[in-house]
């Protein structure tokens, strides 16, 4: 409902299916109520005439009833009896024949005879309950003989006797009850007159109707008295003749006046139907209305799912499409709400007519400055279309060397195009192929008009017009861009001042090189050369000299080397490279050669000057993989070549990273000994004989977190450069005497004789001042006896003061120490150069048993040690044995101390206490 009175402002498809829906329901329901209309008056008529036909039919049965009796009283008005009654008198007549069986025969309640003179001769009547008889009274008689009732006609009969011999019969009133009343004259049984009298007979309408005719009555029919046929307030009756007609609701009667043979109104005949028919028909039309209304619903419902279908879809469209035509930008806003989209629709052509002329004049304006931009542009620009040129403006036309439009307009804009090189640069598939790859902005080269290149930079706009290509092209000469952007390469190339390769150019060739060197085997070189002194130079002559000779050097240099790569590297630094190498000796060749050339004196004004050049050498193949470390690696030689006197050095890798390492273990080491982690490992010193331990060395080993374990050759001399050996020394000697007394005092439990722990001292540590309390305070703080402690020093210790060091020794062994040369063999001195020092032990050194293996001269210088040893009362240890022949040889010699990797190599503390309790 709420809907609906909004349907002023609802859209149009739903106002048309409302509407729609509406009418029909109208029309429908109208035709109905016509319908209904009719039928029920027509059904009203029948019934009414049904009605007044029965009530005709009640009336016709007291006719009948009237009638029959009238005919009947005649049997009885010409039976002799009767006529002798009234001629002659017959008082037994009464007892013989009225009584109330022949009443009840004749279906009478009344018999009166009367004679000639209206004498009453005989009367009676039946008593209300049917049953006795009994004679008239006279009141009745007298109500019977009134003028409003019989009487008239009985003095009428009276006064003209023989006149009728035909009875008289009808109705009359008594005592206010309708009667039937038949006056038969009496005549004898041959019909002939005179008249003897006449014999009346009644009956009371009501004792028989309607009862008696009920059966045959269709409807409910009765006698009402007069008084009360009408009744106040009734509705208003039809009538048809003398027949009332009243319809009620569920009920219709007809009512019609019962007249007496004076015609007064005696009582009222009424007949009474229930409206079945007309009840029948309203359900019926209810039935109707209900099936009608379910009809019209269905094919309601039926109407809107089609006109939703095939109309509504399309009025949805419709308003979405006005509704996104609403949401485009309007110069003045749409108002749409409480709009249909008719309403709408006028409303949006208005709009677009409006903003059409606006925008007609927006592209004229936008026209005018398009074509002034256009032709005073400082780029240039081209319109092409389809590939074929269709304009351009005057800048592009004069970029290209053109001078009249004409002679391009229509061309096939390829024709513009460089002609194409080997690798297709500037095609026009290439182009093509550009533009679908989505590329707006390109460089491109164009064909002037006399057949020169313009290179140009283009900007493309599409302008895709009914599936033809097009595009409009801004065109920018990229000349001196391009000149510029090959300036800078050759600077960034080419060193400024000499015009050789510069160091970045060198270092990317010499890449390359590597990269592709793969599995080449050959070598190349390097030469670093560096101008001696050349700060000099520039100090005493200033700069401007400087560069000049940097230049001459440089010209120089080019002249001689012809088409050799020559790089200035820095200030006065330069390289040569020779990517193949024919022997080792042909850069060094060359580099004498070149410090000749540059120790030329050059001309200087009016002096002379004269430099000359280090050069560093790297000989290198396919070790190297980058440029760096080859540049790296041959300033390292430069730098070493410093120190040389030819100013010359030359440099392979190993020796380089050798160096490289170096420089690690000097940044590492001091950090490394203060964090312990140079810890010392143990080598077991063994007599052959027993085959049993006898003594341990301390070697010092270092775990590198980067380098993994460096061997104590390589990091002891760097220790010793500075003071670290002092602490190295220090820590291991600490190490081992700790682990020593551990050791022995397990031995000493087991009943074992101790080990000799060996330390190995360096020169500086034998030499310091400090060493002699260290000691000291070591072994009282292991608690190591100084008898089991065995100092090793070297005979090249000893050589540069041998007093002092004798002193010391001494010093040493009046600790209780050991003292044992090491490394006996390799030094400069005699085998006589034994007996000056007090020494216990002699280690002879592992080239000793080299040499013992190779010959009869070994073996001689061998006995020869022994022999001395043994007589100074020297223990001999061999070092270095590695295999049971040596070991067998030695022993032979009478040599059983032993050391070396033929019984165990050096080992960690754990390991070393784990093989000394295995062996418990
Ligand atoms: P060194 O004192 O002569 O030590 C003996 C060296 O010979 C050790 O080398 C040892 O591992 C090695 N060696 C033992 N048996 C064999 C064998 O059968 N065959 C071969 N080829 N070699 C064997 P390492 O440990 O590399 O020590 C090298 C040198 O470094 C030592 O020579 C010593 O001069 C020095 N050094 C080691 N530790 C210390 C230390 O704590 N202090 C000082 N000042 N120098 C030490
Ligand atoms: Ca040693
Ligand atoms: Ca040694």
């Amino acid at each position: 409902m709420f809907n609906f009175f909004r349907l002023r402002d609802s859209k149009l498809s739903t106002r048309a299916t409302w509407l729609f829906a509406g009418g029909l329901l109208v029309i429908m329901g109208g035709s109905l109520c016509v319908l209904s209309l009719f039928f029920l008056h027509s059904i009203t008529q029948i019934e009414q005439d049904n009605i007044s036909h029965s009530n005709q039919q009640a009336r016709e049965t007291i006719s009948l009833k009237l009638n029959d009796m009238a005919t009947r009283s005649m049997d009885w008005a010409y039976w002799d009896e009767a006529y002798q009654l009234l001629t002659q008198g017959d008082s037994e007549f009464a007892t013989r024949n009225l009584t109330a069986d022949s009443l009840r025969t004749n279906d009478v309640d009344l018999m009166a005879f009367l004679d000639r003179q209206g004498q009453l001769r005989e009367a009676v009547t039946l008593s209300a309950s049917g049953v006795d008889i009994q004679p008239l009274a006279t009141r009745r008689w007298q109500e019977l003989n009134a003028s409003e009732a019989l009487g008239g006609r009985l003095t009428f009969l009276r006064q003209r006797p023989d006149m009728d011999t035909k009875p008289i019969s009808g109705i009359i009133a008594l005592q206010g009850e309708p009667y039937l009343i038949a006056v038969t004259p009496v005549l004898n049984s041959l019909y002939q007159g005179p008249v003897a009298g006449w014999m009346i007979w009644g009956k009371r309408i009501r004792a028989f109707f309607p009862f008696q005719f009920q059966r045959i009555l269709a409807t409910d029919a009765q006698l009402l008295p007069v008084q009360l046929s009408s009744r106040p307030g009734e509705q208003t009756p039809t009538s048809v003749g003398e027949i009332e007609i009243r319809t009620h609701a569920d009920r219709i009667q007809a009512s019609s006046p019962l007249r007496d043979l004076n015609h007064h109104v005696v009582g009222i005949i009424q007949v009474t139907a229930k409206r079945t028919l007309h009840q029948g028909a309203q359900l019926s039309l209810l039935v109707l209305f209900v099936l009608n209304l379910l009809g019209s619903l269905l094919l309601l419902l039926l109407f809107l799912r089609l006109f939703r279908k095939h109309v509504s879809e399309r009025f949805n469209l419709l308003e979405n499409g006005i509704k996104q035509l609403v949401q485009a930008n309007w110069t003045t806003q749409l108002q749409i709400e409480g709009q249909d989209e008719i309403s709408l629709a006028s409303k949006i052509i208005n709009q677009l007519v409006e903003s059409k002329q606006l925008s007609r004049l927006a592209l004229e304006e936008i026209e005018q400055k398009f074509a002034a931009l256009y032709d005073n542009a400082t780029v240039g620009i081209l319109m092409v279309h389809d590939h074929h040129i269709l304009n351009l403006n005057d800048t592009a036309l004069h970029m290209l060397g053109y001078e009249q439009q004409s002679e391009l307009l229509g061309k096939p804009f390829s024709e513009l195009f460089a002609p194409p090189s080997p690798q297709e640069r500037y095609s026009l598939a290439r182009f093509t192929q550009m533009l679908t790859l989505g590329h707006r902005m390109v460089e491109w080269e164009f064909v002037g008009h006399s057949g020169w290149r313009v290179p140009c930079e283009l900007n493309l706009a599409s302008l895709a017009h009914t599936g033809d290509p097009g595009w409009l092209i801004t065109i920018r000469d990229i000349t001196d861009r391009r000149n510029s952007e090959s300036k800078i390469k050759r600077l960034s190339l080419y060193d400024n001042l000499t015009g050789l390769l510069n160091r970045h150019q060198l270092q990317a060739l010499l890449q390359g090189d590597l990269d592709r060197r793969g599995s080449d085997t050959s070598y190349f070189a390097l030469l670093y050369i560096d101008i001696a002194h050349f700060k000099n130079i520039n100090d005493i002559f200033g700069h401007t000299t400087g560069d000049q000779l940097l230049r001459e050097i440089a010209a120089r240099l080019s002249r001689h080397l012809g088409e050799q790569i020559l790089a200035r590297v820095a200030g006065d630094e330069f390289v040569l490279y020779l990517p193949h190498i024919s022997d080792f000796y042909q850069p060094m060749r060359l580099a004498s050669r070149i410090q000749a050339w540059i120790a030329e004196p050059f001309q200087q004004e009016e002096s002379e000057l004269a430099v000359s050049a280090c050069l560093g050498i790297v000989i290198g193949g396919n070790e190297f993989t980058s440029a760096e470390d080859v540049l790296r690696c041959a300033d390292y030689a430069l730098n070493q070549s410093k120190l040389h006197p030819r100013q010359l050095k030359l440099f392979t890798r190993r020796m380089y990273q050798e160096a490289l390492l170096s420089t690690l273990i000097k940044r590492d080491l001091a950090h490394a000994i203060r964090n312990d982690h140079l810890i010392a490992y143990f080598q077991p010193i063994v007599d052959a004989q027993s085959g049993s331990m006898v003594g341990i060395e301390a070697l010092a080993r270092w775990n590198h977190p980067e380098q993994g374990f460096i061997s104590p050759g390589r990091f002891i001399p760097i220790a010793e450069e500075g003071n670290l050996i002092l602490e190295l020394g220090e820590k291991i000697l600490l190490q081992a005497c700790h682990l020593g007394q551990q050791l022995n005092q397990h031995r000493q439990t087991q009943g074992l004789s101790p080990l000799l722990i060996h330390v190995n001292l360096s020169a500086r540590h034998f030499a310091s001042p400090s060493l002699l309390p260290k000691l000291e305070e070591t072994l009282r703080i292991t608690q190591l006896p100084a008898s089991q402690l065995a100092i090793e020093i070297t005979e090249s210790m000893l050589i540069e003061s041998p007093r002092e060091s004798i002193r010391r020794m001494q010093r040493i062994k009046q600790l209780g120490i050991h003292l044992a040369l090491d490394d006996f063999g390799t030094g400069y001195s005699a085998l006589n150069t034994l007996c000056q020092y007090p020494i216990d032990v002699v280690k002879l050194d592992r080239s000793f048993v080299l040499r013992l293996m190779e010959g009869k001269q070994g073996e001689l210088l061998v006995r020869a040690i022994i022999n001395m040893a043994r007589d100074l009362g020297l223990d001999i240890i061999a070092e270095g044995v590695e295999t049971q022949a040596q070991q067998q040889r030695l022993s032979a010699l009478g040599i059983r101390e032993i050391q070396g990797f033929y019984y165990y190599r050096p080992m960690s503390p754990d390991a070393l206490l784990a093989l000394e309790q295995s062996s418990d």
